[in-house]
């Protein structure tokens, strides 16, 4: 993958005391991450950061209490337990089968976990053995990349493509290619960096694919909450036959706004749980203790509260996504997540590292160049991400800086 890496400091791969580099060779390839690449881009140059996604408002002010008296109350202040507190694994299971009609024991069907960012990898650590190949959609978010390698596995990039403002999956690539040695589909949705919401027919059809090819499913699904206009978040575990094959990923970061408590997890089977349990109790063991009881509350919230969510981000999407029109750029509307894809070609150039690169000092703005999300690179050349997550003032003042590059 295509990650950046960063111009001061070592990137790891030095050579150690003995000549050999020091970092191993299933993660040489991947440097810096993009996210914080870009974000100190911002911060050394004073640009306006719609590069890595997160608010730069906290969540509800209960949630923040709820945390606040968890501490204060010697809730989760030593190691909660390895699955998680019962709580938060109560309310997620409450979640699913509340929004989804989905049915979890939270004893045996629920995991917390470090993020969504652990479930993923402690997934992939769990399930895959060396050799086997894991499909996952491209532009695909970086620790997909990452873990898959940490795992041993071999990614198998199916390729978005842009047709009609949409980035759209391409069911026969997908079909073909799955071969004897797939192991697992990584699936997003609604998908970062894109927008795309998979469809009904989409996933009905991936579903088939899974059973009939006799795959397991990991479907990151930390934007359920925020989808827009028609779209619709189906989470694949409701498909026929996927329930016993699907490990269903979400996270708190982005429904409430508190990307740095580090509260996710996993719904799945007692056996798919206890398998990505393995993985996980050698990774972090238990994370994020008293967080874990004010998500409990978070996710008990009345159904205002996501409706107010999605229509503030369903606002800032359009004025983030009229003022990038203004100043030339083809926008591809997203149906969900916070994240606007945009191709830069109408701007007179399609090398998105380059334009990123630069975009600090032309327009004090910072962005995330595609490119690193693709193994096809020029597949994902053109495209600049920009997260509207942000408050409505800061979009604006983006906006008004982005125009200067109309001319
Ligand atoms: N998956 C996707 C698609 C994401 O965009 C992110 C970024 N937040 C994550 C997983 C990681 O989530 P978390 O912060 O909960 O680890
Ligand atoms: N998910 C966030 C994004 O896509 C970033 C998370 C991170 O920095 N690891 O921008």
């Amino acid at each position: 993958m295509a990650a950046m890496t960063s111009s001061s400091g070592p990137s790891g791969r030095e050579p150690g005391p003995s000549g050999r580099p020091l970092l191993n060779r299933r993660l040489a390839e991947f440097g810096t991450t993009i996210f914080a690449e870009m974000s100190a881009l911002a911060v050394r140059t004073g640009a306006i950061n719609l590069g890595q996604g997160f608010p730069d408002t906290d969540g509800p002010e209960a949630v923040r209490e709820a945390a606040v008296r968890a501490l204060r109350d010697g809730r989760g202040n030593q190691y909660p337990p390895g699955p998680g507190v019962p709580e938060l694994r109560t309310a997620i299971a409450e979640h699913q089968l509340a929004r989804y009609a989905l049915s979890y024991d939270p004893d045996r069907e629920v995991l917390v976990t470090a993020g969504a960012t652990e479930a993923i990898a402690a997934s992939l650590l769990a399930l895959v053995e060396p050799g086997d190949e894991v499909i996952a959609l491209e532009p695909y978010y970086d620790s997909y990349a990452a873990s898959i390698a940490l795992a041993g596995g071999t990614r198998v990039p199916v390729t978005l493509r842009p047709r009609d403002g949409r980035f759209v999956l391409d069911l026969d690539e997908l079909r073909d290619a799955v071969t004897d040695r797939t192991r697992l589909i990584l699936l997003n949705t609604p998908h970062n960096p894109t927008g795309t919401v998979l469809t009904r027919a989409e996933l009905t059809e991936i579903a088939r694919l899974a059973v009939e090819r006799d795959l397991l499913v990991v479907t990151d699904e930390v934007y359920e909450h925020l989808v827009f206009d028609d779209a619709e978040h189906l989470p694949l575990a409701t498909f026929p036959g996927m329930r016993e094959r699907t490990v269903s990923i979400g996270s708190a970061g982005k429904t409430f706004s508190f990307t740095g408590w580090k509260v996710g997890w996993i719904t799945a089977s007692p056996e798919l749980v206890a398998a990505v349990r393995s993985a996980k109790q050698f990774l972090t063991y238990v994370s994020s203790g008293p967080f874990q009881y004010a998500i409990a509350e978070a996710l008990a919230l009345p159904s205002s509260y996501f409706d107010d969510f999605r229509a503030d981000m369903l606002a800032k999407r359009d004025l983030l996504g009229e003022g990038l029109t203004a100043a030339g750029f083809d926008v591809y509307r997203p149906a969900g997540t916070y994240f606007i894809t945009t191709d830069i070609t109408p701007l007179g150039t399609t090398d998105g590292f380059a334009f990123c690169r630069s975009l600090p000092e032309r327009a004090g703005v910072v962005a995330i160049p595609n490119a690193v999300f693709y193994d096809h690179r020029d597949a994902g050349a053109p495209f600049v991400r920009f997260a509207f997550c942000k408050r409505t003032a800061v979009l604006e003042e983006a906006v008004t800086r982005l125009k200067s590059l109309a001319g």
